[in-house]
């Protein structure tokens, strides 16, 4: 809207630009005619000036817009910034490490084939392209986080029976900064699961995978990311996290934080943002702009709306539920879903996929099949349309469907949500690396940078087993408490 009129505003100065010009033009003909100097000469000048006006001007539209038109009168003026724009966007895409993106982008500069700027560049990214080594697919470590504490006092010193849960589960935003940063020091670059496989579909739907083909320079090391249960707990309320995720004024993904005298901020208080503006600052972090993915149970709702069926029929609430409803007299839940959906819309076009954490935060190795059935027809009725479904499922508490050994059709489980459209399963191990490619699923561990595991890497006495990743030392918070009981320890 605002563009359009800006546009409209700019085409009318133009316009009246022009005119004065042709007022000018005009008296100063008559000028001349009285003084019988050749006018006919003359006019081919004024045209002349009236040309260069017209293409400055135009030249200053393309720069608002960001475009340029191809069929300008002025394409020899032109061909400057289109050629500059290009070699950005291509730029961009070499520094994730997208070398053939960025040739390819090069080859569509007009005479690209002759120009010596691109068969320049084109030379470089290709020597670079060239260089880089195969990822071993194997050795790709996995990591994840849960939501982020803004607020240690909050969440770490009230005294209750979750307090040690957040003391070994969670991570504190300056932790998330510290570990992002140290990674990142070390050459880590993150790759997307997906980039892990190469996928082939069969007619009849079958999957098939092998391992993927990721290229990046000498000493850089690929790790995948993702984020448990984003759904922003009724029992996170008042311990110092972040309240939902909302969709910003530049339309990415931020966050929304209730601050002590209950006014609500909204900015980088979970991990999504705070890795975009990672990303933004260091775009050589990622590999072919890759983010993470968001692992989401139902029963609470996701992303910090209540969009479970619970809340609707107001059945089987719980009292943390039931008073949540009743603090929000105005809930629609129709409202509430479509919320949800935009704002898991903008996660997704910002990059980040999304997988199931089970419905009911269930435990898939203890259960037996008929929960995980029920459990699974509830997740797909109430959380898959939110977020456009996944073939990506991430067992919570750390379960697995068998041990290490190879998942076969005959673990009925592992059969179920096959049938069900999973392809991608992951569990939690704290071992460097723990892939299996096969041929019907990719399957990883993942290793939790948490409370628990910084204390353990200290003060267990053991091993520190994220030692290839950062510091323990260096990233730990000042501001958490140094009770070892609070994190299993004596
Ligand atoms: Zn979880």
């Amino acid at each position: 809207m605002s563009e359009k009129k800006h546009i409209s505003k700019k085409e009318l100065r133009r316009r009246k630009r022009k005119r004065m010009l042709m007022i000018k033009t005009g008296i100063l003909c008559v000028l001349l005619a009285i003084l019988g100097i050749g006018i006919w000469a003359l006019a081919g000048g004024t045209e002349k000036i009236q040309q260069k006006a017209q293409e400055k001007e135009d030249q200053k539209t393309a720069e608002v817009d960001g475009s340029v038109s191809s069929d300008s009168t002025g394409g020899s003026t032109d061909a400057p910034a289109t050629k500059a724009q290009i070699m950005a966007e291509a730029d961009a895409l070499a520094q994730t490490y997208d070398y053939d993106g960025a040739i390819e982008k090069l080859q569509s500069v007009e005479g690209a084939a002759t120009d010596a700027d691109i068969i320049t560049k084109v030379a470089e990214y290709t020597s670079t392209r060239d260089a880089c080594v195969r990822v071993n697919i194997n050795e790709v470590t996995h990591i994840f986080y849960h939501s982020l504490v803004v607020d240690p006092q909050k969440a770490f010193y009230q005294d209750n029976a979750q307090t040690a849960g957040f003391c070994q589960w969670m991570t504190t935003v300056d932790e998330f900064k510290a570990i992002t940063q140290q990674m990142y020091d070390r050459g880590y670059v993150m790759v997307s699961i997906n980039d892990l496989v190469k996928k082939t579909v069969d007619d009849d739907g079958t999957v098939h995978y092998t391992e993927g083909d990721i290229y990046l320079p000498e000493g850089k090391k690929a790790f995948v990311l993702s984020l448990d249960d984003l759904s922003y707990y009724h029992s996170y309320d008042g311990r110092g996290i972040a309240s939902k995720m909302v969709v910003g004024d530049d339309g990415k993904p931020t966050c929304e934080y209730i601050q002590d005298d209950g006014t609500v901020v909204t900015g980088a208080y979970d991990c999504i943002p705070l890795m975009d503006q990672f990303i933004e600052e260091h775009p050589d972090a990622v590999y072919h702009n890759a983010r993470g993915t968001v692992a989401l149970t139902g029963y609470d709702g996701i992303l910090g709306y209540r969009t479970d069926g619970d809340y609707k029929t107001r059945e089987d609430l719980t009292d943390d539920q039931t008073a949540w409803l009743d603090a929000h007299p105005d809930f629609d839940w129709d409202k509430e879903c479509e919320e949800a959906k935009k704002v898991a819309d903008a996660i997704k076009a910002d990059g980040w996929t999304f997988a199931s954490h089970t419905w009911g935060h269930i435990r898939v190795g203890d259960k037996p099949l008929e929960t995980i059935q029920a459990d699974t027809e509830k997740w797909l009725t109430y959380v898959a349309p939110l977020i456009g479904g996944s073939d990506i499922i991430i067992f919570a508490h750390g379960q697995d469907l068998s041990d290490w050994h190879d998942y076969t059709m005959d673990n009925e489980k592992f059969a179920y949500l096959k049938s069900q459209g999973f392809n991608i399963y992951c569990n939690v191990d704290s071992t460097q690396y723990f892939v299996q490619v096969r041929d019907n699923y990719l399957r990883m561990g993942r290793r939790n940078l948490d409370g628990y595991r910084l204390y353990q890497n200290l003060y267990g006495g053991g091993e520190d087993r994220t030692s290839d990743l950062f510091d323990s030392s260096q990233v730990i918070d000042p501001q958490r408490p140094t009770d070892p009981s609070l994190y299993d320890l004596g």
